[in-house]
C-alpha cells in the first residue's frame, strides 16, 4: 500500500505481541476514571478510539491506593472487585480489535486531597495540601501498591501498564533534590533517589510476567530550576529498561513549570528533539527499547515526520484523538484533511478536569459523551436554513446534513468562519484555521449549500419555506460610548484583526477579555514573526535549553522586543485576564508581560482625545491620567445579533437561536459548537 505516513502506519514488534501501527493514545484525564457509574461511557469512548484503528490506548490515570488520590476519591484500582468494573473497557476496546494498557498514576505532593504524601514535606504550589513524608516501610506500601495495581490491570484483561514517573508526580518527586531531602537509601545521591522508580518497574515485571506491556514515562526535561540533569535522565532510562520496561513515553515539564508545554501557542512537535537526544543516547548504548515522543503531535504529517526523523519509535497523541477518534483510519485512508484537528485549546479538556467537570473537546462535543450524544440518521429529511458561518452554524449544518437533512447556509462574509477569522491571525492561534479547513471539507462531504455574501432577509426565509431556520447570526461589538470615541485614531477589534487598518507605535486597548488579550498579542508581535511557528524563537521566548547544557533545561527568557508600546485596560479592579482558560490564562498574561504590556484594572475611560485616553481610578473618579498614545482599540465585548427573530417568528416560522446570538456574555466557541452539534442532533 502506498501512503504518505509509512513510518507512523507501520507495525510495531514488541516481541510477545505487535502493534498495528505507531500511534500511541496518550493518558488524558477525562473524570470517566473518577465514579463507577460512568464506566459503560468510559468503556464506549475507548471502544470508538480502538475502533478508529490506534495502535495502543492508555487510560486516564488511576490511583494504586487512596495516598496516591488526585483528588477525594478520584479512581483508583486497588481490589479485585475494582478490576471486575474494569473489565467492560477492557472487552469494549479488544471486541473493536484494540489495545489497551492502564495508567498508574500516583500524584504524591500534587494530591488535591489531605491523605497525600511524598517523599518530603514540601508542599507544591499546585495543592494547598502539605504532603506527609514517607517512612521507609510507607515507601514500600507505596511500591506494593504499584505492583498490586499493575497485577490488578492485568486481571482485568488490559493488555499493559504505563506507570507515570512524569510531570512532577510521585516518582518524579523522589528523583530530584527539590522536592527530595531525604538522607535515607531514597534520598541523597542519584542512585538513591532513582531507587524508587527502578524498584516499581522491577517489580512490576516481576509480577505481571514476560508477556504484558509496561510503558514507564520518563520526565525528560522537567523545565524547573533543579529539575533533573542529562546524564541522570539517561542513567534513569537505562535502569528502567533494565527493570523491564517495554516502552519508555517522554514526559515534558513538571506541573509547577512555568514554561507552557502542551497550549496552543507550543509550536507543533516542540520536543520531539528531547526524545531523539535520549533515543540516540539509548542506541549508542545498544538499547532499542522503542521511545514514544510528544507534545503538539496533531497532524499525520507532523507525526510522520518526527518518526522519520528518528526522533521516535511511537508518538503519543493525547487530545487530537479527543477531536478526532478516526485520526488513524482517516490517515491510513488518505484522508487526512478530513481529521477534526486539535487546536490545542485545552478549553473543553484540561480546563473541565480542572473544574472537576467530566472532559470533552471543543471542536468535537462528542468526546467523552458517546453514550448520550449520538448523530444518527433521519427518518424523516427535511429542509433547513441556517444563518450564520460561524463555529455555531457551521456545526449545526454540518450536523443536520450528516443525518440526512436538506440545508442552505447562508453568511453575510464572503468566506466561511465567523470570528475564528480573526482568532486564527492571532500569534500563536494558527491552529484555529484546521477547524476551518475541517468544516470546509465536512460541507463539502455533507452537501450543505452555501451562500457566501448573503445576508438573508426575513422575507426571503419566510418564502423559501424551510421547515425550521437556525439562527446563528452571531455577536456585534459592543459600543462602550466613550466620548471621542469617534475619533480617527480609534478602531474596533474587528479593524485591527481582520481588517488590517494602520496601528500607531503606542497603543491602549480598551477591555481585556480574550479579545483584548489577543489583540494585545497580535499588536506586540511583528508580522510574520510569531513564535509559534519558530521552534528556535519560541524555546528562547520561553527559556527552553538542552538539559545537556543546563540541570531542568530552563535558562532565563531571551522574549523578542515588542512590536509596539501596547497598554491593556479593564474597568474591573483587580488582576486581569482572570477569566481566560484556567489552564491557559497564566500563559497569555506571562506572554504578554515578557512583551512589556502594560496591564490596568480599575479605571474609568472619560474622553478619548487626539493625544490618547484621559482615565480615572475607582468610583471617586480619582488620580486623571493621561495615556498617551496613536491608537485606541475598543475591545468592549459583544451584544448578540438576532433581527431577524422577531419577524421570523411573527410570521409562524420554527426559529432556534444559538452560538453568541443566543448568549453572547458568554460568547465561546466551544459553547457555540456544543450547543448547534446538539440542536443539530435532537431535530
Ligand atoms: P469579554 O470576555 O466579555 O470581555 C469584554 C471586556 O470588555 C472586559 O474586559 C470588560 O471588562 C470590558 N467591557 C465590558 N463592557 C464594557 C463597556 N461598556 N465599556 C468598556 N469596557 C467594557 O469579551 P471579549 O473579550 O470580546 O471576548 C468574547 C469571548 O470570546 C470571551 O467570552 C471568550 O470566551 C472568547 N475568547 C476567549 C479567548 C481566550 O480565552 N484566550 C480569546 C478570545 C475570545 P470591564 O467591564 O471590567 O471593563
Ligand atoms: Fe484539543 Fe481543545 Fe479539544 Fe482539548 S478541547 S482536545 S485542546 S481541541
Amino acid at each position: 500500500m502506498i501512503t504518505p505516513y509509512p513510518h507512523l502506519l507501520a507495525p510495531l514488534d514488541l516481541g510477545f505481541t505487535t502493534l498495528p501501527n505507531r500511534v500511541l493514545m496518550g493518558s488524558m484525564h477525562t473524570g470517566l476514571e473518577d465514579g463507577r457509574k460512568h464506566f459503560p461511557a468510559m468503556a464506549a469512548y475507548f471502544a470508538e478510539r480502538a475502533r478508529g484503528g490506534v495502535g495502543l490506548i492508555v487510560t486516564g490515570g488511576f490511583a494504586p491506593n487512596i495516598e496516591a488520590w488526585a483528588k477525594p476519591f478520584a479512581g483508583t484500582l486497588a481490589t479485585s472487585g475494582a478490576a471486575r468494573r474494569h473489565r467492560q473497557v477492557t472487552d469494549a476496546v479488544h471486541a473493536e480489535g484494540g489495545r489497551i494498557a492502564l495508567q498508574i498514576l500516583h500524584t504524591g505532593r500534587y494530591g488535591y486531597q489531605p491523605l497525600c504524601v511524598a517523599p518530603s514535606r514540601i508542599q507544591s504550589p499546585i495543592s494547598p495540601f502539605t504532603p506527609r513524608e514517607l517512612s521507609a516501610r510507607g515507601i514500600e506500601r507505596q511500591i506494593r501498591a504499584f505492583v498490586r495495581c499493575a497485577r490488578l490491570a492485568r486481571d482485568a484483561g488490559y493488555d499493559g501498564v504505563e506507570v507515570m514517573g512524569s510531570e512532577g508526580y510521585f516518582i518524579n518527586q523522589f528523583l530530584v533534590t527539590h522536592t527530595n531531602h531525604r538522607s535515607d537509601e531514597w534520598g541523597g545521591t542519584y542512585e538513591n533517589r532513582m531507587r524508587l522508580p527502578v524498584e516499581i518497574v522491577q517489580r512490576v515485571r516481576e509480577a505481571v510476567g514476560a508477556d504484558f506491556i509496561v510503558i514507564y514515562r520518563l520526565s525528560m526535561l522537567d523545565l524547573i530550576p533543579d529539575g533533573s540533569s542529562w546524564p541522570e535522565a539517561v542513567l534513569l532510562a537505562k535502569a528502567v529498561v533494565k527493570a523491564g520496561a517495554t516502552i519508555i513515553n517522554t514526559g515534558i515539564g513538571w506541573h509547577e513549570a512555568r514554561v507552557p508545554t502542551i497550549a496552543t501557542s507550543v509550536p507543533r512537535g516542540a520536543f520531539a528533539w528531547v526524545t531523539k537526544k535520549m533515543r540516540d543516547e539509548l542506541h549508542a548504548a545498544g538499547i532499542t527499547t522503542p521511545l514514544v515522543t510528544s507534545n503538539r503531535i496533531n497532524t499525520p504529517a507532523v507525526a510522520e515526520q518526527v518518526l522519520a526523523d528518528g526522533s521516535a519509535d511511537m508518538v503519543s497523541l493525547a487530545r487530537p484523538l479527543l477531536a478526532d477518534a478516526d485520526f488513524v483510519a482517516k490517515a491510513r485512508a488518505g484522508r487526512a484533511d478530513d481529521i477534526n484537528t486539535c487546536i490545542a485549546c485545552n478549553q473543553a479538556c484540561l480546563d473541565h478536569t480542572f473544574k472537576n467537570r467530566l472532559a470533552s473537546c471543543l471542536v468535537n462535543p462528542r468526546a467523552g459523551q458517546e453514550t448520550v450524544l449520538r448523530i444518527v440518521p433521519t427518518l424523516q429529511r427535511r429542509r433547513f436554513a441556517v444563518v450564520g458561518a460561524g463555529p455555531a452554524g457551521l456545526a449545526a449544518a454540518t450536523t443536520l446534513a450528516e443525518r440526512g437533512h436538506e440545508v442552505d447556509l447562508y453568511e453575510s462574509a464572503p468566506q466561511i468562519g465567523g470570528q475564528f477569522n480573526m482568532a486564527r491571525r492571532v500569534p500563536g492561534k494558527e491552529e484555529f484555521a484546521e477547524t476551518l479547513r475541517y468544516f470546509r471539507r465536512r460541507i463539502d462531504a455533507t452537501g450543505v449549500r452555501v451562500h457566501l455574501n448573503a445576508r438573508a432577509a426575513a422575507q426571503a426565509l419566510i418564502g423559501q419555506r424551510y421547515d425550521t431556520v437556525i439562527l446563528a447570526t452571531g455577536v456585534s461589538a459592543r459600543d462602550p460610548r466613550i466620548p471621542g470615541q469617534d475619533g480617527a485614531q480609534v478602531l474596533s477589534y474587528i479593524d485591527v484583526l481582520l481588517h488590517d487598518k494602520p496601528v500607531g507605535e503606542r497603543v491602549v486597548i480598551v477591555g481585556a477579555g480574550g479579545i483584548g488579550f489577543d489583540v494585545a498579542e497580535f499588536l506586540v508581535t511583528a508580522p510574520g514573526h510569531s513564535p509559534t511557528l519558530n521552534l528556535q524563537a519560541w524555546l528562547a521566548e520561553w527559556g527552553v535549553a538542552d538539559p545537556a547544557a543546563v540541570r531542568g533545561g530552563v535558562v532565563r527568557p531571551r522574549p523578542a522586543a515588542p512590536a509596539r508600546q501596547v497598554t491593556l485596560l479593564q474597568r474591573k479592579a483587580g488582576k486581569l485576564g482572570k477569566g481566560l482558560g484556567k489552564t491557559t490564562g497564566w500563559i497569555h498574561r506571562a506572554a504578554l508581560q515578557m512583551k512589556q504590556v502594560e496591564m490596568i484594572g480599575g479605571v474609568n475611560y472619560e474622553r478619548i482625545t487626539p493625544a490618547g485616553l484621559f482615565i480615572t481610578y475607582g468610583e471617586q473618579r480619582r488620580d486623571g491620567q493621561l495615556i498617551e498614545c496613536d491608537t485606541v482599540v475598543l475591545c468592549a465585548g459583544q451584544e448578540p445579533m438576532r433581527d431577524l427573530q422577531a419577524p421570523l417568528v411573527a410570521a409562524g416560522v420554527r426559529v432556534h437561536l444559538i452560538g453568541g446570538a443566543d448568549e453572547a456574555a458568554e460568547l465561546d466557541a466551544k459553547r457555540a459548537i456544543d450547543q448547534g452539534t446538539r440542536l443539530a442532533a435532537s431535530l
